[in-house]
């Protein structure tokens, strides 16, 4: 399971960016794979993120067909490794560690190590 999932709000832990917040895009999985190139397992220190409107690159993009319309300088949200944001919990307004926990309903859940509370 994971700490971190799409339309999550983090915050920046680490880097120039450290304390500005957004919303996760997409986490990007990495897997570990043997010598023929098959998923053998999940790498999850290796997992990164992108987060909408941070980590901001510029790309010098070539046309390269008919179908590509964005050319030139153009920017782009890059991926972050996992470990660089922190979920923003919103109960405490603060980032946080994450736990794994048990619903009443018995699904698995998360939960913030500042406060307690349930997270999902
Ligand atoms: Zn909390």
């Amino acid at each position: 399971m994971m700490k971190i999932k799409r339309g999550d709000t983090v915050e920046i832990i680490t880097g120039d960016e450290r304390g500005e917040r957004g919303t996760v895009r997409n986490v990007l999985r990495a897997w570990k794979v043997d010598r023929k190139r098959r998923r053998i397992g999940r790498d999850l220190n290796k997992d990164r993120v992108i987060v909408g409107g941070r980590n901001i690159i510029k790309k010098h993009q070539r046309p390269i067909s008919q179908t590509r319309t964005q050319t030139g300088i153009i920017e782009l949200e890059a991926s972050m490794h996992i470990s660089n944001v922190a979920l923003v919990c919103p109960h405490c307004d603060d980032w946080t560690r994450v736990g794994f926990t048990f619903a009443e309903d018995g699904r698995k859940v998360r939960f913030c190590k500042r406060c307690g509370e349930i997270i999902d």
